[in-house]
């Protein structure tokens, strides 16, 4: 069975428009995996300290038959090789996320794995992309994105630049 899953993606090395295209390769070549859709690339504020660039984020959608923890494997399997800086220290800051949002429509709790992701309706960096490209969307206990979204500022959220909207597969 193929599900719906919802990605998000930041960066934010000095280019980290690089990092979030090639992670996007790498996702479309997944097994049993196929990109549906990827919202503009945005430009965010970083959360905590703030002596740090500014972070690229998007959000994608993929279709997959691939278990919640496979996917979970791979996609920090695509951190390790494509996102982490070889001149910095082994366990030094990543320089690509890749969070699962959203999984179909499961709510799951393990020690790897909680999704619907803990923390996606205090950011708006998740949930503007999400706006872009599911407006309609419902979470599995049933609240609306909209309704999320009325809460949350955007909080110097802005386009990365006008060259990158969203793309369908
Ligand atoms: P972080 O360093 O913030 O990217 O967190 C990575 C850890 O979060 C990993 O050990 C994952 O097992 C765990 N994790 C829990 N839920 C999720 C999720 N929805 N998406 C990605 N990683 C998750």
């Amino acid at each position: 069975m193929m599900e719906l899953v919802f990605l998000a993606l930041g960066s934010n090395l000095a280019d980290p428009l690089q990092q979030v295209d090639i992670a996007l390769l790498a996702l479309g070549r997944l097994p049993q995996t196929s990109l549906v859709v990827c919202s503009s690339y945005y430009r965010s504020r970083p959360m905590g300290p703030k002596n740090q660039p500014d972070y690229l984020n998007a959000v994608v959608v993929l279709k997959t038959a691939l278990a919640p923890e496979e996917l979970l494997a791979h996609t920090q399997l695509i951190e390790l090789k494509q996102g982490r800086d070889r001149q910095k220290p082994r366990f030094g800051p990543r320089t690509l996320d890749l969070d699962i949002l959203l999984f179909g429509n499961r709510m799951i709790v393990t020690s790897r794995l909680t999704v619907p992701h803990y923390d996606m309706h205090n950011r708006e960096f998740m949930l503007y992309p999400l706006e872009e490209i599911a407006p309609n969307l419902r979470f599995p206990d049933g609240t609306l994105l909209v309704n999320l979204l009325r809460n949350i500022a955007r909080n110097g959220l802005i386009f990365w630049d006008k060259t990158h909207r969203v793309r369908y597969w």
